[in-house]
């Protein structure tokens, strides 16, 4: 097999393609946060203007929206949407992990229904799984769909799910079968959140974000046509979501590479450069950013070639997530006491104590990666049974 090390021609061209467009139609100004009500608008139109040059999923079929793109194409769009900081994908939930799940379970009747709008940011989708007593073990979950007719009748409460607030639509898991234990008997509904009977109650979060949700479902009823794949099959729905999420999708390298780009500036602009100690952390996230852009060029590469993503996602997670908190950890102890200005003056400051706010905002999310999308624990428990084949404790 002969290794391509090269970008193509076609390829260049195509970098060449969406560095313009990006040029002509990024937004002069930073968008305010998408855990605000205006900043979530805000975005919304973004995906809109995304999505009317056809950049919003690339990787989607040109029916829904996409270019049939394949996924180093993907990253070569990645590389150049980071590199000019494009805003947050406000439906990357929507987008990367509930939009590709339908492709693979849905029925014609769904995907023509829903992609189009989801690809356009007109409906916009929150993850609606955890509970409070079913986070890492999901398993454990205890809200109910009771067939009805043609509808379900639910009821639970559900948690965390990531600007609930603000979205229209949410991919939920729920019970179908009251009767049933652990991973069977669970299934996959989506349902507007303005539904009768779904309650939304915002949890403010450690930056200031009111984007967060916890759900409380009080007989709230949702149509059968709402129910992807068979009854009862809502674990595998789940898990193949969870490898999207994991695997491949959710965080590309090139948010990472952006990352320890602005921490070697960052580092020359403070002028610290004889620490030896910053010097050394600052090398190794470029090393480690670097070796994760490689390993997922050569996952996409597997993928392209007919392989598939297994176990080995979690390592991928917990890689990507450590690394985050590791640069941000840098950037903060640069930064010192600066770091606390963030707070009021940052917001509408001068483009340094902006940059102090996008460190000091970066450092507080990046906590919350060893959690979301499956904790490392859980991951590294998953790592030393499926991929080291250890024994189960
Ligand atoms: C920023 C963020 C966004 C999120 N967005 C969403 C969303 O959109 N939708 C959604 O449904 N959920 C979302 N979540 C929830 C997330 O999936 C859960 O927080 C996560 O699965 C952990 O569950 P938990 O919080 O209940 O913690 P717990 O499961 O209670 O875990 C607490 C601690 O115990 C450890 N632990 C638990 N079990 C084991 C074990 N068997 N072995 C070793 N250690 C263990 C965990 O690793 C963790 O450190 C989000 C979370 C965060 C932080």
């Amino acid at each position: 097999m002969t290794i391509q090390l090269q970008y193509s021609a076609k390829q260049q061209a195509l970098r060449g393609e969406i560095r313009q467009w990006l040029q002509d139609n990024l937004p002069k100004e930073a968008l305010p946060s998408y855990d605000t009500a205006a900043g979530f608008e805000a975005h919304r139109q973004w995906e809109r203007t995304l999505h009317s040059g056809r950049w919003s999923m690339v990787t989607w079929p040109e029916e829904f929206g996409g270019r049939g793109l394949d996924l180093i194409e993907w990253l070569i769009f990645e590389e150049e949407y980071y590199r000019v900081d494009a805003p947050g994908r406000v439906n990357q939930n929507g987008v990367f992990l509930f939009g590709p799940t339908l492709m693979e379970y849905g029925t014609p009747e769904q995907k023509a229904r829903f992609l189009p709008r989801l690809a356009s940011g007109e409906d916009i989708w929150a993850q609606v799984w955890s509970e409070p007593q079913a986070g890492s073990d999901l398993a454990a979950l205890r809200s109910t769909a009771v067939r009805d007719g043609d509808h379900y009748i639910v009821n639970g409460h559900k948690i965390w799910s990531t600007r609930a607030v603000f979205a229209d639509w949410g991919f939920g898991l729920f019970r179908t079968d009251p009767t049933s234990e652990r991973h069977c008997g669970l299934s996959y509904i989506v349902f507007p959140l303005d539904t009768p009977g779904v309650r939304i109650r915002g949890i403010p979060q450690l930056d200031g974000g009111a984007g967060f949700a916890e759900i409380f479902f009080e007989d709230a009823r949702i149509p059968i046509e709402n129910l992807v794949g068979a009854e009862g099959q809502g674990w595998s729905i789940a898990m193949a979501t969870a490898g999207f999420e994991r695997g491949l999708m959710l965080r590309s390298p090139a948010r990472f590479q952006r990352t320890a780009q602005r921490l070697v500036e960052l580092l020359r602009s403070a002028g610290m450069r004889s620490d030896p100690s910053i010097e050394a952390s600052v090398t190794q996230a470029w090393m480690d950013a670097e070796a994760y852009s490689l390993a997922t060029y050569m996952t996409a590469s597997r993928l392209i070639s007919g392989g598939s993503i297994g176990a080995e996602a979690s390592l991928n997670k917990v890689f990507w997530s450590e690394l985050d908190l590791a640069m941000h950890r840098t950037a903060i102890q640069i930064l010192g006491a600066a770091a606390e200005l963030r707070s009021h003056l940052g917001r509408d400051g001068t483009p340094a104590l902006k940059d102090v706010t996008r460190w000091m905002d970066g450092f507080l999310f990046s906590l919350a990666g060893p959690i979301y999308a499956g904790a490392n624990e859980i991951q590294r428990n998953i790592i030393a049974e499926r991929v080291l084949g250890m024994p189960k404790v």
